[in-house]
């Protein structure tokens, strides 16, 4: 449990989001892209004609209005995040693992600086705090960055955790203490049997009145054998992790923007993860991101050796309009849905597990839940 996607994210817990992640609009970053040269994002060249129509839509739903319009339906499940993780790691133990230190985010072109005018009225008008910093109130908060970059945004009410992992176990560990059970076994297996749901384990079949699918970027495999198509598709992302040089320090997550890698600090060392690559989720690694990010990273922090060698790779799972699907599956009787948290799934878990919860338990959820309803997808 634990040991897929949510291992080896970058461990923010990004209360604090604003717009989700959008198609690029800059026609340089997206020539970048294409030639294979961005630092953000890669692609396999094959998986091209498969993953075309996501591309799409995921190009419609980053139109600036619609972002707009995304940030405000997203927003009521984003602010609950850093809250539910708190109250739930002070009941399981896990409080050791947060760090309310907020994140960084720096800003090497004036361009990729000025573009944040919008994000900043909008994160006022929710009132989010933020601190636009020059090089120098940057290195007050991270002394060990070198000032490549002219600008950085510190985002104070973001917290992050030290290992992802233990944060996933401890979360168990609490469940099983209050009677929870976990079973071993394919979740593919699941299917009707008379009016419930039966599913194999390797202690024989389960049958229940109604079933949560929390699959990450497994679940179409099975909601698709169910006959409920939805477009979740994937962007991978890998992480490797270093000593830091001599005294140098790391606080707090940052977010090398226009590069496109994060550096964390984890308990297993500085965790860098990279940006996304269009990939089959089965599809064989390619790293080749980190040729093109290395130089970035050693120029802004002093990275040492490799800790691990080892590189990991997990897969995002995502819809075109970046937001989760909570709630019944249409036409499914008795099941629910906890899918596609896509670049924010560690932020948004245990928001989502409550809000789920109390649809389940017939209860008021704690926000509107009509944004996140599969619907939206089979009109
Ligand atoms: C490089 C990278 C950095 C990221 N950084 C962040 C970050 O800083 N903050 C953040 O909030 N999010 C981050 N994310 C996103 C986040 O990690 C994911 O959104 C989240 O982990 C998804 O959780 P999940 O439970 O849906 O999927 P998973 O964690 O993948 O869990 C799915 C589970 O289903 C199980 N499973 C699959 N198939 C079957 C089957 N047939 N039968 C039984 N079980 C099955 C798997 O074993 C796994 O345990 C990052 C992701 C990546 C790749």
């Amino acid at each position: 449990m634990g040991e897929q996607t949510s291992y080896g994210n970058a461990g923010v817990i990004e209360g604090n989001t604003v717009f989700p992640p959008a198609f690029p609009s800059d026609p340089g970053a997206l020539a970048r892209i294409a030639l294979k040269r961005a630092s953000e994002a890669n692609y396999h060249l094959s998986f091209l004609p498969q993953i075309a129509p996501w591309l799409l839509a995921f190009r419609a739903a980053s139109r600036p209005q619609l972002l707009v319009e995304n940030a405000r339906l997203i927003r009521p499940l984003f602010a609950r995040a850093v809250a539910e993780h708190e109250a739930l790691m002070a009941e399981s133990g896990a409080a050791h693992y947060l760090r309310k230190t907020g994140w960084l985010k720096v800003y090497r072109s004036e361009r990729s600086f000025a573009a944040l005018k919008p994000e900043f009225e909008l994160a006022a008008q929710f009132g989010l705090p933020l601190q636009a910093l020059d090089t120098a109130g940057a290195q007050a908060l991270e002394p060990s960055l070198n000032p490549v970059f002219a600008h950085a945004v510190y985002w104070p009410e973001a917290a992050s955790v030290s290992n992802p992992l233990g944060v996933t176990r401890a979360y168990a560990a609490r469940f099983s203490a209050l009677g929870g059970v976990t079973l071993t076994g394919d979740a593919r297996s699941l299917h009707r049997s008379g009016q419930r749901w039966r599913v194999e384990t390797n202690e024989g079949g389960i049958d229940a009145a109604e079933v949560v699918v929390a699959l990450g970027p497994w679940a179409g495999d099975l909601l698709s054998s169910l006959g409920l198509k939805l477009p979740l598709m994937v962007k991978r992302g890998y992480h490797r992790h270093f000593h830091a040089q001599g005294n140098a320090v790391l606080a707090r997550p940052v977010l090398d923007t226009g590069a496109g890698y994060l550096i964390t600090p984890m308990q297993q060392g500085i965790r860098m993860t990279t940006g996304v690559e269009f990939a089959a989720r089965d599809a064989a690694p390619s790293p080749v991101q980190f040729e093109r990010i290395m130089p970035k990273v050693r120029e802004l922090f002093p990275l040492g050796e490799r800790v691990d060698d080892q590189t990991w790779l997990g897969s995002r799972p995502c819809l075109p309009d970046s937001r989760p699907v909570i709630g019944r599956a249409p036409g499914l009787a008795g099941l629910w849905l906890a899918i596609g948290h896509a670049h924010w799934g560690l932020t948004l878990g245990p928001a989502t597990g409550r809000m789920i919860a109390e649809m389940m338990m017939g209860e008021a959820p704690f926000c509107d839940p009509a944004p996140y309803r599969a619907e939206r997808f089979l009109k």
